[in-house]
């Protein structure tokens, strides 16, 4: 279903999922820059509750403080000129919420069911200027059910941890073995929880990334996108 703009383009909804390390973010950033659309990066807005929580001392364990504290956080993320940039409270969390100690910690604090209500409506009313890209788990299962194209996004684990430890430049300093067991460990825990977990919706497309490059998914992608705006011309 795409919806007919006064200007006379129609714009349709992708939906992103998949493990951590596929390569969701990137390729989701740049769909949405070639079609001139939104994109929106729901693993920031967890990632950012989740600072937000360690830094206000706020016990994880405690579901009922953690929503309270979640609630009240002002998230803001732009996207100028390619480049995002994630504002909690006013200031500017960028490169905080890509940290090792919010990895480990934002698969529990994104199993609350409190918090991802919270984090699931705002991420609707984004979604409501259709034409956007929108990237994470339950994008397509829960998030936006209706999205007009809906893509699984995935690559084995061995190949996902080199992505991230090349990209980390071991800024973390953990080992590569260390990085995998990390990322294999989220996944689990994402595809285990008992709220909107990490799953392949039954209409989303699997594209597995382990032999393409960057580019070539985007194509793809893309390529889809249109099949998809042909037919429902
Ligand atoms: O995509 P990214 O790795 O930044 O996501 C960080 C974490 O946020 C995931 O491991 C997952 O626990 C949570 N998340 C989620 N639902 C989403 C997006 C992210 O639970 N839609």
């Amino acid at each position: 279903m795409s919806t007919q703009h006064q200007d006379g383009h129609d714009r349709i909804n992708i939906a992103i999922d998949g493990p951590a390390g596929a390569g969701k973010s990137t390729v989701a950033r740049k769909v949405a820059e070639r079609l001139g659309y939104i994109y929106i990066d729901t693993g920031a807005m967890y990632r950012a509750v989740t600072l937000g929580i360690r830094r206000a001392g706020v016990d994880a364990d405690d579901h009922a403080k953690v929503a309270e504290a979640a609630a009240s956080f002002d998230i803001v993320i732009t996207n100028d000129g390619g480049k995002q940039e994630v504002v909690l409270d006013g200031k500017v969390v960028t490169e905080e919420i890509r940290t090792r100690e919010v990895n480990l910690l934002v698969s529990k604090i994104s199993a609350i069911p409190a918090v991802r209500q919270l984090l699931v409506d705002k991420q609707r009313q984004l979604a409501l200027v259709r034409g956007v890209v929108m990237d994470g788990r339950d994008i397509g299962t829960k998030v936006l059910p209706n999205a007009d194209l809906k893509i699984f996004l995935t690559a084995s684990v061995d190949i996902r941890a080199e992505r991230r430890y090349q990209e980390s430049g071991n800024s973390q300093q953990i080992t590569l073995a260390q990085l995998r067991q990390e990322i294999a460990a989220r996944d689990k825990m994402d595809q285990e929880r008992a709220v909107s977990p990490l799953t392949r919706a039954a209409d989303a497309l699997v594209v597995d990334s382990s032999d393409l490059t960057i580019e070539q998914v985007v194509e793809h992608i893309i390529e889809l996108g249109r099949t998809k705006l042909a037919g429902a011309k």
